[in-house]
Protein backbone atom coordinates (compact mmCIF):
# COMPACT_ATOMS: atom_id res chain seq x y z
CA UNK A 1 0.00 0.00 0.00
CA UNK A 2 2.95 2.44 -1.27
CA UNK A 3 -0.17 5.62 -2.10
CA UNK A 4 -2.10 4.44 0.96
CA UNK A 5 -2.14 7.93 1.99
CA UNK A 6 -4.40 8.72 -1.49
CA UNK A 7 -7.55 10.00 -0.70
CA UNK A 8 -11.02 10.14 -2.35
CA UNK A 9 -11.57 13.44 -1.33
CA UNK A 10 -10.23 15.93 -4.25
CA UNK A 11 -8.99 19.46 -3.32
CA UNK A 12 -8.48 22.18 -5.65
CA UNK A 13 -5.28 23.02 -6.04
CA UNK A 14 -3.34 25.72 -7.97
CA UNK A 15 0.23 25.11 -7.64
CA UNK A 16 1.00 21.53 -6.65
CA UNK A 17 1.73 18.51 -9.06
CA UNK A 18 1.94 15.16 -7.86
CA UNK A 19 3.29 12.31 -9.70
CA UNK A 20 2.86 13.77 -13.04
CA UNK A 21 1.87 12.64 -16.15
CA UNK A 22 4.40 14.10 -18.13
CA UNK A 23 8.30 14.28 -17.81
CA UNK A 24 11.21 16.42 -18.72
CA UNK A 25 11.45 18.34 -21.95
CA UNK A 26 14.79 17.95 -23.28
CA UNK A 27 14.33 13.97 -22.59
CA UNK A 28 12.01 13.98 -25.56
CA UNK A 29 14.41 16.42 -27.79
CA UNK A 30 17.15 13.46 -26.80
CA UNK A 31 14.95 11.35 -27.99
CA UNK A 32 13.96 13.52 -31.33
CA UNK A 33 17.86 13.86 -31.85
CA UNK A 34 18.55 9.99 -31.82
CA UNK A 35 15.86 9.60 -35.24
CA UNK A 36 18.68 11.55 -37.18
CA UNK A 37 21.27 9.23 -38.33
CA UNK A 38 24.80 9.72 -36.78
CA UNK A 39 23.60 12.31 -34.94
CA UNK A 40 25.11 12.46 -31.35
CA UNK A 41 22.43 14.70 -28.79
CA UNK A 42 23.97 17.25 -26.40
CA UNK A 43 22.58 18.84 -23.72
CA UNK A 44 23.71 22.47 -22.84
CA UNK A 45 23.49 22.42 -18.87
CA UNK A 46 24.52 20.63 -15.77
CA UNK A 47 25.89 16.49 -16.02
CA UNK A 48 23.03 15.94 -13.51
CA UNK A 49 20.52 16.93 -16.36
CA UNK A 50 22.22 14.97 -18.65
CA UNK A 51 22.51 11.68 -16.79
CA UNK A 52 18.63 12.06 -16.02
CA UNK A 53 17.71 12.44 -19.74
CA UNK A 54 20.19 9.67 -20.90
CA UNK A 55 19.15 7.12 -17.94
CA UNK A 56 15.65 7.47 -18.56
CA UNK A 57 15.81 7.13 -22.59
CA UNK A 58 18.42 3.78 -21.91
CA UNK A 59 15.72 2.20 -19.25
CA UNK A 60 13.19 2.70 -21.46
CA UNK A 61 14.43 1.27 -24.96
CA UNK A 62 16.93 -0.63 -23.16
CA UNK A 63 19.52 0.45 -25.24
CA UNK A 64 23.12 3.00 -24.35
CA UNK A 65 21.69 6.56 -25.50
CA UNK A 66 24.91 8.70 -25.94
CA UNK A 67 25.06 11.83 -25.60
CA UNK A 68 27.23 15.01 -24.93
CA UNK A 69 26.82 17.62 -21.60
CA UNK A 70 28.11 20.73 -21.32
CA UNK A 71 28.92 20.02 -17.87
CA UNK A 72 28.10 23.37 -16.29
CA UNK A 73 29.88 24.03 -13.11
CA UNK A 74 29.53 26.81 -10.72
CA UNK A 75 31.32 29.44 -13.21
CA UNK A 76 28.86 28.51 -16.08
CA UNK A 77 25.62 28.91 -13.71
CA UNK A 78 27.09 32.91 -12.84
CA UNK A 79 29.02 33.47 -16.97
CA UNK A 80 27.25 31.74 -18.99
CA UNK A 81 27.95 28.51 -21.23
CA UNK A 82 28.79 29.75 -24.11
CA UNK A 83 33.23 28.58 -23.45
CA UNK A 84 32.05 25.49 -22.63
CA UNK A 85 29.94 24.69 -25.68
CA UNK A 86 32.33 26.04 -27.84
CA UNK A 87 34.60 23.45 -26.49
CA UNK A 88 31.90 20.50 -26.49
CA UNK A 89 31.71 21.19 -30.07
CA UNK A 90 35.06 21.29 -30.94
CA UNK A 91 35.82 17.74 -28.76
CA UNK A 92 33.14 16.05 -30.15
CA UNK A 93 33.72 16.04 -33.97
CA UNK A 94 37.57 15.68 -33.16
CA UNK A 95 36.54 12.57 -30.89
CA UNK A 96 32.86 11.53 -31.74
CA UNK A 97 33.39 11.71 -35.33
CA UNK A 98 28.97 12.63 -35.51
CA UNK A 99 27.45 13.85 -38.91
CA UNK A 100 25.62 15.95 -36.65
CA UNK A 101 25.67 17.43 -33.43
CA UNK A 102 21.68 17.98 -31.67
CA UNK A 103 22.22 20.52 -29.05
CA UNK A 104 18.65 20.90 -26.54
CA UNK A 105 18.97 23.29 -23.65
CA UNK A 106 17.90 23.52 -20.22
CA UNK A 107 16.35 25.23 -17.33
CA UNK A 108 19.76 26.14 -16.23
CA UNK A 109 20.55 27.46 -19.68
CA UNK A 110 17.67 28.44 -20.44
CA UNK A 111 17.72 30.91 -17.14
CA UNK A 112 20.76 32.17 -17.82
CA UNK A 113 20.01 33.15 -21.14
CA UNK A 114 22.71 31.39 -23.38
CA UNK A 115 22.00 32.42 -27.00
CA UNK A 116 22.49 28.99 -29.24
CA UNK A 117 22.24 30.96 -32.26
CA UNK A 118 24.71 33.26 -31.62
CA UNK A 119 27.32 30.58 -30.05
CA UNK A 120 27.02 28.05 -33.10
CA UNK A 121 27.91 30.61 -35.48
CA UNK A 122 30.57 31.27 -33.43
CA UNK A 123 31.78 27.99 -33.27
CA UNK A 124 31.30 27.47 -37.41
CA UNK A 125 33.94 30.68 -37.63
CA UNK A 126 36.34 29.35 -35.48
CA UNK A 127 36.57 26.40 -37.74
CA UNK A 128 35.32 23.86 -35.01
CA UNK A 129 32.49 22.39 -37.41
CA UNK A 130 33.98 20.57 -40.07
CA UNK A 131 32.40 21.15 -43.92
CA UNK A 132 29.89 19.05 -44.40
CA UNK A 133 28.40 18.22 -40.93
CA UNK A 134 25.83 20.65 -38.62
CA UNK A 135 25.09 21.99 -35.64
CA UNK A 136 21.67 22.36 -35.00
CA UNK A 137 19.69 23.63 -32.09
CA UNK A 138 16.66 24.01 -30.11
CA UNK A 139 15.16 25.16 -26.91
CA UNK A 140 13.71 22.40 -23.66
CA UNK A 141 13.40 24.96 -21.07
CA UNK A 142 11.81 22.04 -18.64
CA UNK A 143 9.99 24.49 -16.24
CA UNK A 144 7.37 24.68 -19.43
CA UNK A 145 5.97 22.26 -21.39
CA UNK A 146 7.13 18.34 -21.29
CA UNK A 147 8.54 15.76 -23.27
CA UNK A 148 6.50 15.71 -25.95
CA UNK A 149 6.80 19.35 -27.00
CA UNK A 150 10.74 18.93 -26.18
CA UNK A 151 10.12 15.92 -29.12
CA UNK A 152 8.01 18.16 -30.95
CA UNK A 153 10.87 21.20 -30.74
CA UNK A 154 13.82 19.12 -31.62
CA UNK A 155 11.35 17.95 -34.66
CA UNK A 156 10.43 21.56 -35.48
CA UNK A 157 14.34 22.27 -35.40
CA UNK A 158 14.86 19.67 -38.26
CA UNK A 159 13.07 21.93 -41.02
CA UNK A 160 14.63 25.05 -39.69
CA UNK A 161 18.24 23.76 -40.33
CA UNK A 162 17.79 21.15 -43.27
CA UNK A 163 14.76 20.98 -45.41
CA UNK A 164 15.51 23.32 -48.54
CA UNK A 165 12.81 24.94 -50.73
CA UNK A 166 12.44 23.75 -54.56
CA UNK A 167 10.81 24.25 -57.42
CA UNK A 168 10.76 20.42 -58.33
CA UNK A 169 7.71 18.94 -56.81
CA UNK A 170 7.80 15.46 -56.21
CA UNK A 171 5.86 12.40 -55.12
CA UNK A 172 6.96 11.68 -52.10
CA UNK A 173 5.34 11.77 -48.87
CA UNK A 174 6.97 13.09 -45.85
CA UNK A 175 5.90 11.35 -42.73
CA UNK A 176 6.63 12.71 -39.14
CA UNK A 177 5.67 9.41 -36.46
CA UNK A 178 5.25 11.33 -33.70
CA UNK A 179 6.41 10.10 -30.44
CA UNK A 180 5.99 6.19 -30.69
CA UNK A 181 8.69 3.26 -30.49
CA UNK A 182 10.88 2.02 -32.89
CA UNK A 183 8.93 -0.75 -33.46
CA UNK A 184 5.99 1.80 -34.64
CA UNK A 185 8.18 4.04 -36.77
CA UNK A 186 8.81 0.63 -38.97
CA UNK A 187 5.10 -0.72 -39.44
CA UNK A 188 4.43 2.79 -40.40
CA UNK A 189 6.81 2.50 -43.49
CA UNK A 190 5.94 -1.30 -43.96
CA UNK A 191 2.56 0.12 -44.88
CA UNK A 192 3.41 2.87 -46.50
CA UNK A 193 5.71 0.88 -48.87
CA UNK A 194 2.90 -1.56 -48.89
CA UNK A 195 0.85 0.98 -50.70
CA UNK A 196 3.55 1.77 -52.88
CA UNK A 197 4.60 5.11 -51.70
CA UNK A 198 7.85 7.22 -51.60
CA UNK A 199 7.81 8.39 -48.27
CA UNK A 200 10.58 10.00 -45.93
CA UNK A 201 9.99 9.79 -42.28
CA UNK A 202 11.53 11.93 -39.75
CA UNK A 203 12.62 11.42 -36.95
CA UNK A 204 13.34 7.71 -37.54
CA UNK A 205 14.27 5.79 -34.23
CA UNK A 206 14.30 2.01 -35.63
CA UNK A 207 17.37 0.58 -36.61
CA UNK A 208 18.83 3.15 -34.06
CA UNK A 209 17.26 2.40 -30.55
CA UNK A 210 15.88 -1.69 -31.59
CA UNK A 211 19.49 -2.27 -33.56
CA UNK A 212 20.45 -5.73 -33.15
CA UNK A 213 23.04 -7.62 -31.09
CA UNK A 214 26.34 -8.44 -33.32
CA UNK A 215 28.63 -8.98 -30.54
CA UNK A 216 30.27 -5.00 -31.86
CA UNK A 217 29.70 -2.28 -30.89
CA UNK A 218 28.69 0.77 -33.46
CA UNK A 219 28.41 4.08 -32.00
CA UNK A 220 25.98 5.15 -34.64
CA UNK A 221 24.03 2.76 -36.19
CA UNK A 222 22.25 2.08 -39.15
CA UNK A 223 18.96 3.69 -38.72
CA UNK A 224 17.98 7.56 -38.48
CA UNK A 225 16.85 9.86 -41.34
CA UNK A 226 20.16 11.35 -42.91
CA UNK A 227 20.91 14.66 -43.64
CA UNK A 228 19.99 14.38 -47.50
CA UNK A 229 17.05 13.20 -47.34
CA UNK A 230 16.24 15.85 -44.56
CA UNK A 231 17.07 18.49 -46.93
CA UNK A 232 14.89 17.10 -49.69
CA UNK A 233 11.62 16.83 -47.26
CA UNK A 234 11.53 20.38 -48.75
CA UNK A 235 10.57 19.33 -52.18
CA UNK A 236 7.66 16.57 -51.25
CA UNK A 237 4.51 16.17 -52.29
CA UNK A 238 2.59 16.69 -48.84
CA UNK A 239 3.58 16.44 -45.05
CA UNK A 240 1.47 14.30 -43.05
CA UNK A 241 1.54 15.04 -39.58
CA UNK A 242 0.74 12.31 -37.07
CA UNK A 243 -0.42 13.33 -33.54
CA UNK A 244 -1.01 17.36 -33.92
CA UNK A 245 1.14 17.68 -30.28
CA UNK A 246 4.10 16.20 -31.10
CA UNK A 247 4.35 16.56 -35.07
CA UNK A 248 2.00 19.74 -36.54
CA UNK A 249 4.71 22.68 -35.56
CA UNK A 250 7.09 20.60 -37.68
CA UNK A 251 5.11 20.03 -40.39
CA UNK A 252 3.54 23.83 -40.12
CA UNK A 253 7.09 25.31 -40.77
CA UNK A 254 7.85 22.72 -43.45
CA UNK A 255 4.76 24.56 -45.13
CA UNK A 256 5.61 28.00 -44.47
CA UNK A 257 9.81 26.96 -45.34
CA UNK A 258 9.00 25.15 -48.54
CA UNK A 259 5.44 25.59 -49.34
CA UNK A 260 5.03 21.49 -48.73
CA UNK A 261 1.39 21.19 -47.54
CA UNK A 262 0.32 19.43 -44.71
CA UNK A 263 -2.77 17.45 -43.01
CA UNK A 264 -2.23 16.51 -38.98
CA UNK A 265 -3.86 13.10 -38.19
CA UNK A 266 -4.21 11.43 -35.33
CA UNK A 267 -1.50 8.82 -34.50
CA UNK A 268 -2.68 5.11 -36.37
CA UNK A 269 -3.29 3.59 -33.38
CA UNK A 270 -6.41 1.03 -33.69
CA UNK A 271 -9.33 0.39 -36.26
CA UNK A 272 -10.26 3.95 -37.37
CA UNK A 273 -7.08 6.10 -36.84
CA UNK A 274 -5.32 3.43 -39.12
CA UNK A 275 -7.95 3.44 -41.84
CA UNK A 276 -7.90 7.52 -42.07
CA UNK A 277 -3.88 6.94 -42.11
CA UNK A 278 -4.30 4.27 -44.87
CA UNK A 279 -6.67 6.67 -47.09
CA UNK A 280 -4.56 9.37 -46.49
CA UNK A 281 -1.16 7.67 -47.89
CA UNK A 282 -3.63 5.99 -50.67
CA UNK A 283 -4.98 9.69 -51.87
CA UNK A 284 -1.56 10.97 -51.95
CA UNK A 285 0.35 8.34 -53.81
CA UNK A 286 -2.46 7.63 -56.22
CA UNK A 287 -2.53 3.87 -55.47
CA UNK A 288 -5.22 1.37 -54.45
CA UNK A 289 -4.78 -0.41 -51.34
CA UNK A 290 -3.57 -3.87 -51.57
CA UNK A 291 -4.75 -6.89 -50.38
CA UNK A 292 -2.10 -7.58 -47.67
CA UNK A 293 -3.53 -5.05 -45.79
CA UNK A 294 -6.78 -5.72 -46.55
CA UNK A 295 -6.53 -8.70 -44.91
CA UNK A 296 -4.66 -6.87 -41.95
CA UNK A 297 -8.28 -5.13 -41.39
CA UNK A 298 -10.15 -8.12 -41.99
CA UNK A 299 -8.23 -10.02 -39.09
CA UNK A 300 -8.47 -7.15 -36.45
CA UNK A 301 -11.98 -7.03 -37.25
CA UNK A 302 -12.49 -11.01 -36.34
CA UNK A 303 -11.11 -10.15 -33.72
CA UNK A 304 -12.96 -7.48 -32.39
CA UNK A 305 -15.90 -9.34 -33.30
CA UNK A 306 -14.95 -12.66 -31.26
CA UNK A 307 -14.00 -11.03 -28.28
CA UNK A 308 -16.32 -8.17 -27.78
CA UNK A 309 -18.13 -9.98 -25.18
CA UNK A 310 -14.95 -9.40 -22.64
CA UNK A 311 -14.34 -5.95 -23.51
CA UNK A 312 -17.74 -4.51 -23.52
CA UNK A 313 -18.60 -1.47 -20.79
CA UNK A 314 -15.28 -1.73 -19.00
CA UNK A 315 -13.96 1.41 -17.41
CA UNK A 316 -10.70 2.40 -18.43
CA UNK A 317 -8.39 4.83 -16.95
CA UNK A 318 -5.76 5.99 -19.03
CA UNK A 319 -2.34 8.64 -18.31
CA UNK A 320 0.36 9.88 -20.66
CA UNK A 321 1.07 11.70 -23.88
CA UNK A 322 -1.88 13.55 -25.64
CA UNK A 323 -1.20 11.96 -29.06
CA UNK A 324 -1.53 8.54 -27.66
CA UNK A 325 -4.02 9.54 -25.24
CA UNK A 326 -6.35 10.29 -28.58
CA UNK A 327 -6.07 7.33 -30.58
CA UNK A 328 -6.53 5.08 -27.75
CA UNK A 329 -9.41 6.20 -26.59
CA UNK A 330 -10.95 6.25 -29.69
CA UNK A 331 -10.10 2.75 -30.17
CA UNK A 332 -11.55 1.87 -26.45
CA UNK A 333 -14.95 3.28 -27.74
CA UNK A 334 -14.89 1.28 -30.40
CA UNK A 335 -14.02 -1.64 -28.68
CA UNK A 336 -17.23 -0.40 -26.76
CA UNK A 337 -15.10 -0.03 -23.70
CA UNK A 338 -15.23 3.16 -21.66
CA UNK A 339 -12.38 5.57 -21.10
CA UNK A 340 -13.73 7.47 -18.15
CA UNK A 341 -10.69 9.19 -16.70
CA UNK A 342 -8.17 10.65 -18.86
CA UNK A 343 -4.79 12.17 -17.58
CA UNK A 344 -2.41 14.23 -19.26
CA UNK A 345 0.54 16.88 -18.02
CA UNK A 346 1.34 18.22 -21.42
CA UNK A 347 0.26 21.28 -22.24
CA UNK A 348 -1.32 22.04 -25.50
CA UNK A 349 -4.35 23.70 -27.35
CA UNK A 350 -6.05 20.81 -29.66
CA UNK A 351 -6.54 18.18 -26.44
CA UNK A 352 -9.74 18.45 -25.43
CA UNK A 353 -11.43 19.11 -28.45
CA UNK A 354 -9.85 15.84 -30.11
CA UNK A 355 -11.15 13.88 -27.05
CA UNK A 356 -14.27 14.57 -27.08
CA UNK A 357 -14.55 13.84 -31.02
CA UNK A 358 -12.50 10.48 -30.24
CA UNK A 359 -15.07 9.59 -27.40
CA UNK A 360 -17.72 10.00 -29.88
CA UNK A 361 -20.19 10.81 -27.48
CA UNK A 362 -20.37 7.67 -25.56
CA UNK A 363 -19.07 8.02 -22.75
CA UNK A 364 -20.84 10.89 -20.87
CA UNK A 365 -19.28 10.29 -17.94
CA UNK A 366 -15.53 10.81 -19.02
CA UNK A 367 -13.72 12.97 -16.91
CA UNK A 368 -11.03 14.16 -18.77
CA UNK A 369 -8.53 16.81 -17.65
CA UNK A 370 -4.92 18.18 -19.09
CA UNK A 371 -2.27 20.19 -17.42
CA UNK A 372 -0.06 20.79 -13.91
CA UNK A 373 -3.00 19.28 -11.87
CA UNK A 374 -3.92 16.61 -14.37
CA UNK A 375 -1.66 14.03 -12.58
CA UNK A 376 -1.44 10.53 -11.57
CA UNK A 377 -2.65 11.88 -7.85
CA UNK A 378 -5.71 12.70 -9.42
CA UNK A 379 -6.41 9.97 -11.18
CA UNK A 380 -5.95 8.16 -8.47
CA UNK A 381 -8.25 10.07 -6.30
CA UNK A 382 -11.04 9.40 -9.13
CA UNK A 383 -10.25 5.70 -8.94
CA UNK A 384 -11.29 5.47 -5.32
CA UNK A 385 -14.32 7.57 -6.10
CA UNK A 386 -15.63 4.89 -8.65
CA UNK A 387 -13.05 2.27 -9.72
CA UNK A 388 -12.41 0.91 -13.67
CA UNK A 389 -11.62 -1.78 -14.60
CA UNK A 390 -8.56 -1.67 -16.62
CA UNK A 391 -5.58 0.96 -16.35
CA UNK A 392 -3.31 1.68 -19.20
CA UNK A 393 -0.25 3.90 -19.05
CA UNK A 394 3.30 3.99 -18.32
CA UNK A 395 5.51 2.31 -15.64
CA UNK A 396 4.34 4.84 -12.78
CA UNK A 397 1.03 3.27 -13.00
CA UNK A 398 2.13 0.08 -11.30
CA UNK A 399 1.45 1.48 -7.97
CA UNK A 400 -2.38 2.42 -8.53
CA UNK A 401 -2.30 -1.45 -10.09
CA UNK A 402 -0.72 -2.62 -7.06
CA UNK A 403 -2.78 -0.92 -4.25
CA UNK A 404 -6.29 -0.97 -5.92
CA UNK A 405 -5.49 -4.40 -7.41
CA UNK A 406 -6.69 -3.35 -10.77
CA UNK A 407 -5.19 -4.77 -14.68
CA UNK A 408 -2.80 -3.08 -15.80
CA UNK A 409 -1.31 -2.58 -19.23
CA UNK A 410 1.21 -0.83 -19.87
CA UNK A 411 1.64 1.61 -22.90
CA UNK A 412 3.31 4.84 -23.63
CA UNK A 413 6.54 6.31 -22.40
CA UNK A 414 8.50 5.68 -20.07
CA UNK A 415 8.14 1.89 -19.99
CA UNK A 416 10.39 1.00 -17.48
CA UNK A 417 9.98 -2.47 -16.15
CA UNK A 418 8.95 -4.73 -19.51
CA UNK A 419 10.48 -5.34 -23.10
CA UNK A 420 8.61 -5.79 -26.09
CA UNK A 421 7.50 -1.77 -26.72
CA UNK A 422 10.41 -1.10 -28.60
CA UNK A 423 9.67 -4.46 -31.29
CA UNK A 424 6.25 -4.70 -31.60
CA UNK A 425 4.33 -1.96 -32.81
CA UNK A 426 0.66 -0.98 -31.40
CA UNK A 427 0.33 1.14 -34.34
CA UNK A 428 -1.79 0.13 -37.53
CA UNK A 429 -3.94 -2.99 -38.05
CA UNK A 430 -1.58 -4.99 -36.79
CA UNK A 431 -0.45 -3.52 -33.85
CA UNK A 432 -4.40 -2.97 -32.97
CA UNK A 433 -4.53 -6.72 -32.76
CA UNK A 434 -1.83 -6.87 -30.39
CA UNK A 435 -2.75 -4.44 -27.90
CA UNK A 436 -6.24 -6.65 -27.81
CA UNK A 437 -4.44 -9.20 -26.98
CA UNK A 438 -3.26 -7.23 -24.62
CA UNK A 439 -6.13 -6.20 -23.06
CA UNK A 440 -8.14 -9.28 -23.07
CA UNK A 441 -5.11 -11.03 -21.27
CA UNK A 442 -5.36 -9.00 -18.06
CA UNK A 443 -8.94 -9.50 -18.00
CA UNK A 444 -8.99 -13.54 -18.89
CA UNK A 445 -6.23 -13.59 -16.31
CA UNK A 446 -8.03 -11.75 -13.56
CA UNK A 447 -10.73 -14.32 -14.42
CA UNK A 448 -8.99 -17.18 -14.24
CA UNK A 449 -7.86 -16.10 -10.14
CA UNK A 450 -11.31 -14.92 -9.17
CA UNK A 451 -13.83 -17.26 -10.77
CA UNK A 452 -15.42 -19.31 -8.72
CA UNK A 453 -14.78 -23.16 -9.30
CA UNK A 454 -18.18 -23.80 -10.66
CA UNK A 455 -17.57 -21.02 -13.20
CA UNK A 456 -13.60 -21.58 -13.78
CA UNK A 457 -13.48 -22.14 -18.07
CA UNK A 458 -11.12 -24.02 -19.95
CA UNK A 459 -12.22 -22.59 -23.43
CA UNK A 460 -12.67 -18.97 -23.19
S1 LIG B 1 13.65 19.58 -15.11
FE1 LIG B 1 15.27 21.02 -15.76
S2 LIG B 1 16.85 20.80 -14.17
FE2 LIG B 1 15.52 19.01 -14.02
S3 LIG B 1 16.48 17.42 -15.29
FE3 LIG B 1 14.98 18.49 -16.56
S4 LIG B 1 16.18 20.10 -17.59
FE4 LIG B 1 17.40 19.39 -15.85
Amino acid sequence: MLLRHTTADVTERTALTINPAKTCQPIGAMYAALGIHACLPHSHGSQGCCSYHRSTLTRHYKEPVMAGTSSFTEGSSVFGGQANLLQAIANIFDIYDPDVIAVHTTCLSETIGDDLVQIIAKAREEGSIPPGKMVIHTNTPSYAGSHVTGFSSMVKSMVGYFSEPSDIRSRTINIIPGWVEPSDMREIKRLVGLLGAESIMFPDTSDVLDAPQTGKHVFYPKGGVTMPALRRTGESAVTLALGPTASEAAAKALDVKCGVPCETMTLPIGLQATDRFIDAVRLHSGHGVPVAIEEERGRLIDIMTDMGQYLQGKRVALWGDPDQLVALSEFLVDLDMKPVYVVTGTPGKVFERRMERALQGRVPEAKVQQGATADMFLMHQWIKQEPVDLLIGNTYGKYIARDEDIPFVRHGFPILDRIGHSYFPTVGYTGAIRLLEKFLDVFLDRRDRDDPEERFELVM
